[in-house]
């Protein structure tokens, strides 16, 4: 039978282009990695920055099913070196999975190892907790529950709007479990703002100023579900602009401002802009018609798969073709009852998505998608995507973007296997090294 070590390592082999970093860093994220408890936090009162919840649950089990790690948070992001593949500095986010087959633990000399299949694969750092996660807010909230920071300190996660108006089976991403996620954190009595006070969000935003000492932060992203109606009292243009404005006004340049929202009209795209936002995330989720009907139900309802491109090719002649980077989940492609079957299908429909953006300069990007547990693609598809169709993937993204001339996106930290910061797919890790690039 094969282990889960012969798939790697048959993928290697068998597609060398993609760095090996990057095949582990896939499998971790599409399957997830469990924990000693010795791998876990002290929580806030640590030395190791907890794992922050920042939108998703982004775990393979519901929190009452993961045991200590319920308790004592799992670290935000795991970086992998060395071992029998000789990793380059790799850094992955933590995605809990008890069931893994990769496990973090301390060795017999006290360091932390990650394990495939029982044998040692990779060094394990932790991130340090930032000193600035130290800090509260007057009101005494956690820096880390208003502004916590992912991809190693780079970018700060302002999903100010908890909830998706999207709502419901009819409605809801059928990969996403945005609502479920803050039910689950209510329920155990954790702090979540369902709407973040803008004023709290400045005062995270001026805390991370002061003491980011090692100079990380270099971009924040505003984000949270869909807005349909109104949020207090504002459309989703105002809503997610009001944030930043008030950031710019503060700290005018100081971070790269960045918003994920619906593909809005064009004079809604402009207000990002005016309001200082400088890239923006129209995420298209998969390309497929059929997939994104059924998959996306509520994108489909409210705006529709073709108004939706649509407008994301014109939302490049306001912030230019370099700054909108639509997203999408990589993986529901394959995803039972409706996906693909065929490994090579999925890719060729999801590599025309690819090919009709990038040969209009826009850049898409996209995360690994994790097979949460409450979801309904979850629950019917509960070890998510073949790796295969993950690594074909990164092979045709780097091939994509070599026949159209492009370099990796704005915002994202440096690219290059070793170098990448993005933790939640390996996308940067596979496109070759340069240095950040900024906003054009
Ligand atoms: S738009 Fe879809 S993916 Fe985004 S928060 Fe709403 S349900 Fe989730």
């Amino acid at each position: 039978m094969q282990t889960r070590t012969d798939l790697i390592e048959d993928l290697m082999a068998r597609f060398p282009k993609v760095p090996p970093e990057a095949v582990i860093k896939e499998d971790l994220l599409r399957g997830g990695v469990a924990f000693d408890d010795s791998a876990l936090t002290d929580n806030e009162d640590g030395e190791v920055k907890p794992k922050s919840y920042f939108i998703f649950s982004f775990d393979h089990r519901t929190l009452p099913e993961l045991g200590t790690a319920a308790l004592r948070r799992p670290p935000e992001e795991i970086v992998l070196t060395g071992g029998p593949y000789q990793l380059r500095r790799t850094v992955v986010s933590v995605r809990v999975n008890p069931q893994s087959p990769y496990r973090v633990q301390a060795d017999a000399d006290g360091m932390l190892r990650l394990t495939l299949d029982g044998r040692p694969i990779a060094d394990v750092g932790l991130p340090p907790m930032p000193e600035y996660y130290r800090h509260k807010l007057a009101n005494g909230k956690s820096v880390m529950e208003v502004a916590p920071t992912i991809q190693w300190g780079y970018l700060i996660y302002l999903t100010v709007f908890r909830v998706c108006q999207y709502f419901g089976a009819k409605e809801e991403c059928q990969y996403c479990d945005i609502n479920h996620n803050w039910r689950q954190h209510k329920a155990a009595g954790r702090p979540y703002t369902g709407v973040k006070p803008v004023d709290e969000v400045l005062e995270a935003m001026e805390i991370i100023d002061r003491y980011d000492t090692t100079g990380a932060s270099h971009a924040y992203t505003l984000t949270g579900g869909s807005v349909t109606s109104k949020v207090d009292g504002l459309g989703e243009a105002d809503f997610y602009g009001r944030y930043a404005k008030a950031i710019e006004e503060r700290f005018p340049g100081r971070w790269i401002g960045k918003v994920v929202a619906q593909a809005l009209p064009r004079e809604d795209v402009q207000r990002f802009y005016d309001y200082g936002i400088r890239i923006y995330h129209p995420n298209y989720e998969v390309w497929d018609k059929r997939l994104f009907e059924l998959y996306c139900p509520g994108k489909e309802r409210y705006v529709g798969r073709e108004l939706w491109h649509e407008r994301i090719l014109e939302s490049a002649e306001v912030f230019g073709a370099r700054n909108v980077i639509p997203n999408f989940v990589a993986g529901v492609e394959m995803a039972a009852p409706h996906g693909f079957t065929d490994v090579g299908e999925a890719i060729d429909s999801t590599t025309e998505g690819l090919e009709y953006f990038m040969s209009r300069g826009i850049t898409p990007r996209f995360t690994t998608w994790c097979p949460e547990p409450t979801t309904p693609l979850g629950k019917s598809n509960p070890n998510g995507a073949p790796l295969e169709y993950h690594i074909r993937l990164l092979e045709s993204y780097q091939a994509t973007m070599e026949r159209n001339g492009l370099t990796s996106p704005p915002g994202y930290g440096p690219p290059g296997a070793g170098n990448a910061v993005f933790s939640v797919s390996s996308f940067m890790d596979c496109l070759p090294a340069q240095s950040d690039t900024t906003v054009a």
